[in-house]
C-alpha cells in the first residue's frame, strides 16, 4: 500500500507514521527528515536548504519530489510518506510517487502551534515562532489545495488529531481497512 500522512506541524505525522509503516509492513518515508539530513551536509546543489527550513519555508517542490524519489526507489514493497505531498504541484508532479490513499491528520492551528511549541526538540523551525506560523500559514495556503484534490479523487480519509494518540490510531487503522476493501 502506498500511503500519504498529510498534516500541519505538531499533527502527529511523526508518531502515527511510525505505526502506520509498521503495521504495514513498508518503510516510513519523512521528507522533513530526509530534507533535514540532506541539509547537514549539503551539495551546492542543495543551495540554502537549511536556512529555508529554519524559516519554516518549503523547500522547492522539484527538490522535494527527486529527494522522495530517491527514498521511494528503495521501498517497492510501497511505504508510508509523512510530510509529502504539501503542494498541489507537488501532487500533480508526474514524476512524484504514486499513490493509492491520503490520510489527513486534521488539528486546528492553535493545537498545532501549542503542540510545537511544547515539543521544541531540538529543531530550529520549531523553536521559532514566526517559522511555526510561516508553516501554518503554507498549509492553508498550499497544502489544503493537494487535499481537495485528493477528496475530489476520492483518496482521502481525513482522522480527528486531536484525539489521544491511541484513538487516532485506531482511527487511521479504520481508515486504511477501509481503503483496502475497497481496492
Ligand atoms: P512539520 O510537519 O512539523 O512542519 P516536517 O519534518 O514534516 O515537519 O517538515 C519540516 C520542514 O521541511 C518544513 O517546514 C519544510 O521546510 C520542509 N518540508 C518537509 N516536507 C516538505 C515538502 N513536501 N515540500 C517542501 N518542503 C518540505
Amino acid at each position: 500500500m502506498r500511503l500519504a500522512l498529510v498534516g500541519k506541524p505538531g499533527a502527529g505525522k511523526g508518531t502515527q507514521g511510525v505505526r502506520l509503516a509498521q503495521h504495514l509492513g513498508v518503510p516510513l518515508i519523512s521528507t522533513g527528515e530526509l530534507l533535514r539530513r540532506r541539509a547537514e551536509s549539503p551539495t551546492a546543489a542543495d543551495g540554502d536548504l537549511a536556512d529555508v527550513l529554519a524559516r519554516g519555508e518549503l523547500a522547492p517542490d522539484d527538490f522535494v519530489v527527486s529527494v522522495v524519489n530517491g527514498a521511494v526507489a528503495s521501498a517497492p514493497g510501497g511505504y508510508v510518506l509523512d510530510g509529502f505531498p504539501r503542494t498541489l504541484a507537488q501532487a500533480l508532479d508526474p514524476k512524484a510517487p504514486a499513490l493509492d490513499a491520503v490520510i489527513h491528520l486534521a488539528v486546528p492551528d492553535e493545537v498545532a502551534q501549542r503542540r510545537v511549541a511544547e515539543r521544541a526538540a531540538g529543531r530550529a523551525d520549531d523553536a521559532r515562532r514566526d517559522a511555526t506560523a510561516r508553516r501554518l500559514r503554507s498549509f492553508h495556503s498550499d497544502t489544503e489545495p493537494a487535499l481537495e484534490l485528493y477528496r475530489q479523487r476520492g483518496m482521502l480519509s481525513t482522522v480527528d488529531g486531536t484525539q489521544a494518540p491511541e484513538l487516532v490510531w485506531d482511527a487511521i487503522l479504520k481508515a486504511v481497512t477501509t481503503l483496502d476493501t475497497e481496492r
